[in-house]
């Protein structure tokens, strides 16, 4: 017997709302990709020591399905925590060209946001969005752990929209 949705009573439509999920793959698979970032460590001075703690027992970032590795090639996050200096930056270019797609920057601290204290230094970088795509800047000198995992959670959130919307806000 054929029926559309309107014939179904409303008792039965209200469990059918709260009982089938639809989706589509695209964002099935935004869904996974945010729960499961693994960051590339890209520690260069002192705000690297917060992004340690974030790994570390109390802040735990484990929980968050988010496991740091040692290899581009198995990123899909790269964290610049510190400041970048021009002598670094082709490595980090380098290092980032090797993470496959997608993939993801946050830029930690202000140096690395925007030079920092060294803003008026010949040898930093005024930005590493001078050499990657950005996609988080967490402002701080340094931003404790915290504040990485709320930027974490902020990137998660894009992830998901850029899955819904076919959209990348940069
Ligand atoms: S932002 Fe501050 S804490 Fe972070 S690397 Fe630069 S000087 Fe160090």
């Amino acid at each position: 017997m054929d029926m559309n949705l309107e014939q179904i009573p409303p008792e039965e439509m209200a469990e059918l709302q709260r009982s089938v999920f639809l989706a589509t793959l695209e964002q099935v698979k935004g869904w996974a990709r945010s729960n499961s970032l693994w960051p590339m460590t890209f520690g260069l001075a002192c705000c690297a020591i917060e992004m340690m703690g974030v790994g570390a027992s109390h802040y735990d970032l484990d929980r968050f399905g988010s496991i740091f590795r040692a290899s581009p090639r198995q990123s899909d996050v790269m964290i610049v925590s510190g400041t970048v200096t021009k002598k670094m930056a082709p490595i980090l270019k380098r290092l980032y060209d090797q993470m496959p797609e997608p993939k993801w920057v946050i830029a930690m601290g202000s140096c690395a946001t925007a030079g920092g204290p060294y803003i008026h230094s010949y040898s930093v970088v005024k930005g590493v969005d001078q050499i990657v795509p950005v996609d988080v800047y967490i402002p701080g000198c340094p931003p404790n752990p915290a504040a990485l995992i709320y930027g974490i959670h902020k990137l998660k959130e894009k992830i998901r929209y850029e899955a819904k919307t076919g959209k990348r806000v940069i």
